[in-house]
């Protein structure tokens, strides 16, 4: 009896999808950075084109909101109409709480030069930022936001449980991804990330990338910054990590871990 495993084009099928994942985003989306995005789109695309996220800020620092109707929310809605998925990313994306637990003031210190917004919030006051960011990102696009994910990846307790309750459908930390609304875990593993504040940072996240690109994750995850557009070595090792990535890997949606 014939078997459909051995016909070629359905193996062909199988293979494509079973072929492990490569998630690429793109962090603190905002009018301020707006030309650090354009420059970040331009080098992503010839890898994985418009396969990407957005991590989205509604206000940076309070000082740089995205206003509706202007030229950066058009283009917001631009992207969002050609398949980028867009997260929100915090509101301000500073941490502005007192933290009361000495470790989360420790790590929100020193992981983030204090941008962990989402690490020292009350419940209600992350759920009024969720749904305050969610809001003004969803009138934008005019679609619903793919998920959410807290600057510098810290969240703290008030900012699960505000998000379980939203019901967001994707979130993610350093070390993986869940889904707030169904409490699944859908990816395991570490994103690699470029760090550009000292040379030291810069100088490991060049090491980590090299290793953790040939790591045989089911998913792989990348995250690029603003400033990282802004130094050759990083804008080299995000196209050797994304060149190694892709021999066994194709550019994916994190929806499609839902
Ligand atoms: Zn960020």
């Amino acid at each position: 009896m014939g078997s459909a495993i051995g016909d070629p084009l359905v193996s062909m099928v199988m293979t494509s999808l079973a072929r492990p994942f490569l998630l690429t985003s793109i962090h603190d989306v905002s009018p301020r950075f707006e030309t650090e995005v354009d420059g970040l789109l331009a080098l992503l695309e010839p890898y994985v084109g418009k396969r990407l996220a957005m991590l989205v800020v509604p206000n940076h620092w309070g000082d740089s909101p995205i206003i509706a109707g202007s030229p950066f929310a058009a283009r917001l809605r631009g992207w969002a109409e050609h398949g980028i998925e867009i997260f929100l990313h915090g509101y301000f994306h500073r941490d502005d709480a007192r933290h009361t637990i000495a470790s989360d003031r420790l790590r929100a210190r020193f992981m983030t030069a204090s941008e962990g917004e989402f690490l020292g919030l009350s419940q209600s006051e992350a759920a009024n930022r969720i749904t305050e960011g969610r809001k003004l990102i969803e009138d934008v696009t005019g679609q619903p936001i793919d998920g959410f994910v807290a600057p510098a990846w810290l969240y703290g307790e008030g900012a699960m449980d505000a998000l379980r309750d939203a019901a967001i459908p994707i979130a993610e930390d350093h070390f993986r991804v869940w889904s707030p609304a169904s409490g699944r875990r859908l990816a395991q593993g570490p994103v690699i990330t470029w760090a550009s504040r000292s040379r030291p940072r810069l100088a490991s996240s060049l090491i980590a990338a090299a290793t953790l690109r040939h790591v045989p994750m089911p998913v792989l995850r990348v995250g690029v910054h603003p400033p990282d557009i802004r130094h050759h070595a990083i804008v080299r090792s995000v196209e050797h990590t994304l060149k190694a990535a892709l021999r066994s890997r194709r550019a994916a949606a994190y929806k499609e871990l839902n």
